[in-house]
């Protein structure tokens, strides 16, 4: 089987001399710290090495509006060259990318494409927990392994761009370093992961989470943010009230847990949070959730989801494969809850559409 999302990969320098890692978003390390589950349904595996007209002829018959596609996450800064922009402005029919840094040296990138087409291209700054340096001095701070200069440029681009978000950042207790094997220090993912969600609530933008193996930390951090957000509402009467309020955009930033894969019961523990969990979203992609997960378990983690938080992504690193990608898990979600695919796009585009507008 070939995987989903393997590609060849440019090197990208940093020009911040962040990541002490191989530069690219790792996706050898995700077939490691995936939930491994069975393959159920790998369609997307033959379409990573497809060309922009293979996908042209893949999705042209799919009834779907494309304004109603918006893919919530995805990497193709991995693979795209400015010299591609026009080619994918006249091939791609997904409406938007939310484009995901992994690390600091994909910030330029990122910056690029969403000057070329601020409509269309998203960018969310970020440190992904694959991608910290390695901590040179144990008696150090954990969030010192990013150097000041790094979190400084950070938050410029972040209140540079008005629409951008916050990610890919997160916790992941699976992941090890490639030049040693060693699983990578918790400590650390947990203070770098802090410090950009702070960044994040601090600016007011969405963030894109991944979390893996760290369910009780990632509770534990939004009950914690949600304490600091507020007093806890006494009644059950007062959290209707308020959820009735908050139909439209909810204050503080929205908090997307990216190809989830926890527990029904986690979310539902992150989703009653009084001020937090009215602004958490949950995307589901082909390339995590639709390949790797038995039908059962993915239909028991969709169903816990309320419509108004659902998110489609692709999780891809080429542009060529957002749209079949988006496709694929549309359809995948759409069976799941028994929605015919238009619908199910068009729930998923006002879910996004609020996160942006929050
Ligand atoms: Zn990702």
């Amino acid at each position: 089987m070939t995987d989903p999302v393997r590609t060849k990969r440019k090197a990208v320098p940093s020009p911040t001399g962040l990541e002490a890692d191989p530069p690219r978003h790792d996706r050898d390390q995700a077939d490691r710290t995936s939930n491994a589950d069975a393959n159920a349904n790998d369609d997307a595996g033959a379409d990573a090495d497809a060309t922009a007209d293979v996908y042209a002829k893949k999705v042209e018959d799919a009834d779907v509006d494309w304004n109603d596609v918006i893919d919530t996450h995805c990497h193709i800064t991995d693979t795209l060259d400015p010299s591609e922009f026009e080619t994918m402005a006249e091939h791609l029919r997904t409406r938007q990318l939310w484009m995901m840094a992994s690390h600091a040296g994909d910030w330029d990138a990122l910056t690029r494409a969403a000057q070329h087409a601020p409509a269309k291209c998203i960018p969310f700054y970020g440190i992904h927990p694959w991608h910290l340096p390695a901590l040179q001095d144990p008696a150090a701070p954990a969030a010192g392994a990013v150097s000041e200069a790094v979190w400084c440029d950070l938050e410029d681009r972040v209140r540079r761009y008005a629409a951008a978000g916050i990610g890919e950042i997160g916790v992941d207790f699976k992941a090890t370093d490639p030049a040693t094997g060693a699983l990578r220090d918790r400590g650390m993912q947990e203070a770098v992961w802090a410090r950009q969600l702070r960044l994040a609530v601090r600016l007011g933008r969405p963030v894109s989470m991944h979390c893996v193996a760290a369910s009780g930390v990632l509770v534990d951090v939004l009950t914690a943010l949600d304490a600091e957000a507020g007093p806890p509402l006494p009644s059950r009467r007062q959290r209707r009230r308020q959820q009735q309020q908050q139909r439209g955009p909810v204050p503080g930033p929205p908090i997307i847990l990216h190809s989830f894969g926890g527990s029904p019961e986690t979310l539902k523990r992150i989703l009653q949070l009084d001020h937090v969990g009215p602004r958490v979203y949950v995307g589901f992609s082909q390339a995590i959730n639709g390949a790797r997960t038995p039908a059962a378990t993915l239909r028991q983690r969709i169903a816990a989801v309320p419509d108004d938080r659902l998110l489609l992504e692709s999780d891809v690193p080429q542009w060529h494969a957002v749209d079949a990608a988006m496709l694929a898990i549309g359809r995948c979600v759409a069976a799941h809850r028994g929605w015919d695919l238009a619908s199910c796009f068009r729930i998923c585009a006002q879910n996004a559409r609020r996160v942006l507008a929050s």
